[in-house]
């Protein structure tokens, strides 16, 4: 059987809406009260399985040395795709409800299993370069409806060009750090003279990211026939924006303070060979891209996703968006060919976002300027709150997950709390 089977399962338990069953192993970065050091770990169920622990016990290959004991996943990564696929193998292996190796040496579960509840999660790679792409027609069409003309929402570009900037790295911060409200420069409509002070319209961002798992030479562009063999994996992403500060720096040469203070990804990175059973083919590509942007075959993925809000002080959440990874036109394949036909390279660890994922629904906008119409609709949450933009203290919280024949490949969530502006 493969790591894939969908009638593989595990001597760990696994709840049918657990996002972490036997058929998903994702890696991450972890560390523990009684082990500081953060090194490399695997999801499964409830628990992390250290990976540090198995391969001094033997039972995984760790070569080159002390490889999975290493801070980032970088290092792993850098091995290439036999050895990504060569691990989830053996750890899969190790996992069957069937396989006494690590079932029955309780000493070494003990050491090897950690409760997720007492793991803190690092961010999973150290990220060289963060490029955030536009890629949902969606979400282009509404912003453009909103901010240009409704008649001529996508710019002439958009359908012949994958749309991208290249963001800042330095500020991706794992779920559950708390996100300070930027302040900046903003100008009403009506103003004369920009003001400066806090952002009064925080959004979010519903995206996903993949991370880079092999690089290119400067100079050398990756070809469509081999663009998805450089990515590792993915990750769910909340790309925080500030939209006052947004629409009067946007023009002429795109977000800058408005997305530089904090992106927040899911610790876990799933891999693109367990999405690999949810391909499904994305939306026809009419008019037809330039031949370096022509791809054959399914480069969609059938991914749900969900935004929630929990408003301060609030004990529940509400679920203000779902939506399908799907809907999005242009695929990371042609992302990243677009992204390096320049000669650009890219590097191991390098993250690229897909863009905010909006669906063609009023329930499926993957941010508040949509779903509230900049602010014309605001929404109501359970409980009677309304919310137009983020208010201090509120709590956004992303999940997504394959949906399988009675599993789930999940990517867990990610969350961030806003704080007052300094
Ligand atoms: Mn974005």
């Amino acid at each position: 059987m493969t790591p894939n089977d969908p009638r593989l399962t595990s001597f760990i338990d696994v709840s049918p809406d657990c996002h972490f069953p036997i058929q998903n192993l994702p890696f991450g970065i972890f560390s523990t009260a009684a082990d500081p050091a953060p090194r490399v770990g695997i999801a499964i169920g409830g628990q992390v399985l250290d990976l540090a622990v198995l391969a001094e016990a033997g039972l995984v290959k760790t070569a080159p040395e002390g490889i999975f004991a290493r801070p980032s996943l970088n290092p792993f990564i850098a091995l290439g795709r036999p050895a990504w696929r060569e691990t989830r193998a053996r750890i899969s292996e190790l996992l069957r409800h069937d396989n006494p190796a690590l079932r029955d040496d309780l000493s070494l579960r003990s050491r090897a299993l950690v409760p997720q509840a007492q793991a803190r999660m690092h961010l999973p790679v150290e990220i060289g370069g963060y490029t955030d792409f536009y890629s949902s027609r969606e979400h282009a069409t509404n912003v453009g409806s909103m901010f240009r003309d409704p008649k001529n929402a996508l710019m002439p570009n958009w359908l012949h060009i994958p749309i991208g900037y290249n963001g800042r790295a330095s500020s991706v911060v794992v779920s559950g750090t708390p996100v300070r409200r930027p302040n900046g420069q903003t100008k009403a409509p009506d103003a004369e003279f920009p003001s400066f002070g806090p952002s009064r319209k925080l959004d979010f961002e519903l995206e996903t990211a993949f991370i880079l798992g092999r690089g290119n030479e400067l100079g050398r562009p990756i070809p469509m026939a081999e663009a998805e063999e450089h990515i590792f994996g993915m990750v769910v992403m909340n790309d925080w924006s500030a939209r006052d500060i947004q629409q009067w720096e946007y023009v002429p040469l795109g977000p800058f303070n408005s997305k530089t203070f904090a992106t927040s990804i899911s610790p876990w990175v799933v891999t693109m060979e367990a999405l690999e059973p949810f391909r499904v083919a994305g939306p026809v590509q009419d008019p037809q891209p330039l031949p370096y942007l022509r791809q054959t075959g399914p480069q969609g993925f059938d991914l749900h996703l969900e935004v929630a809000l929990r408003p301060a002080g609030a004990k529940s959440e509400t679920v203000i968006s779902r939506t399908n990874f799907r809907h999005m036109y242009w695929s990371m394949a042609q992302q990243l060919v677009h992204h390096t036909i320049s000669g650009c390279n890219t590097r191991i660890g390098d993250l690229m976002g897909s863009g905010t994922i909006s669906g063609p629904t009023p329930d499926s906008l993957g941010s508040l300027l949509e779903l509230t119409w900049n602010g014309k609709t605001p929404l109501v949450l359970e409980g009677g709150e309304e919310r137009s933009f983020l208010q201090d203290g509120d709590e956004v919280i992303m999940t997504g997950w394959c949906q399988g024949e009675g599993y789930r490949i999940g990517f867990g969530k990610v969350s961030g709390r806003i704080e007052p502006a300094l």
